[in-house]
């Protein structure tokens, strides 16, 4: 073994080591995957339910902890210390300098735990202290403000929009949810964010957007479809698994 295997060996070694000590096992129940295509949601709501719930110091130290737990290791788990947030993840508006004070500091951590933004999940160690950061839907605060227009705030074009499982997002979550998330075509387990509608009878062809002519499927099987019978794409999945 040369000297650079036996360096990476002991890399891979030292992070498995991290790695345990971040989890214990009830944390495993938590550990989630994020589909690249969940990202730019992710962020959008972010940006429009829980921004403007927080402070400039408590949203910058949200989103460097987003990019730690979500974007970099994507189960929602980081470690940070008082010390490393206050160099280098927001400049100070004090005046005084660059670098955040320790009470800056603080106060954004605690205002974060207090919206339900992250939570602290294990004691303090040389490393830091181990957080889980959240996601909008998952703070009582931002569900608030997620939730749709109060019946009684809305117009007659409701009547339209109740029958729309196309074009109006909390029918087509209907759709999905009749569905299982599962694609119709090809049987893959599918996310909110993963999900497509397809048209049973194409729209060209006189199909509408009542929830009878919409079926739950992926991504790739959609396109492939374009306008072609359904019935088609079925028997050919068919054949392919058999
Ligand atoms: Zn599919």
């Amino acid at each position: 073994m040369s000297d650079t295997d036996e360096r990476i060996e002991k890399i891979r070694a030292l992070l498995g080591e991290l790695e345990g000590e971040l989890r214990t096992p009830d944390d495993r129940a938590f550990v989630r995957n994020f589909d690249a295509l969940e990202i730019p949601e992710l962020v959008s709501q972010v940006v429009r339910f829980l921004q403007p719930l927080l402070n400039p110091y408590e949203a910058a130290v949200y989103w460097h902890m987003f990019e730690l737990a979500v974007l970099r290791s994507g189960d929602q788990y980081c470690r940070v210390s008082t010390r490393g947030l206050m160099n280098g993840v927001v400049r100070s508006a004090s005046g005084q300098g660059d670098v955040l004070s320790i009470q800056t500091t603080r106060g954004a951590l605690q205002g974060l735990e207090e919206r339900g933004a992250i939570q602290r999940v294990g004691e303090p160690t040389r490393e830091g202290t181990p957080y889980r950061v959240l996601l909008p839907e998952e703070i009582p605060a931002c569900c608030e403000l997620m939730k749709p227009a109060s019946p009684a705030a809305t117009t007659p074009v409701d009547v339209v929009r109740n029958l729309d499982y196309y074009n109006v997002r909390e029918n087509r979550l209907k759709v999905f949810e009749r569905d299982g998330y599962l694609c119709k075509y090809c049987g893959k387990q599918l996310t909110r964010f993963t999900a497509t509608l397809d048209h049973v009878q194409p729209v060209s062809e006189g199909g509408d957007n009542s929830i009878a002519n919409l079926v739950t499927a992926c991504l790739h099987c959609n396109s492939r479809r374009g306008s072609r019978p359904v019935m088609d794409i079925i028997n050919e999945a068919e054949k392919r698994d058999t």
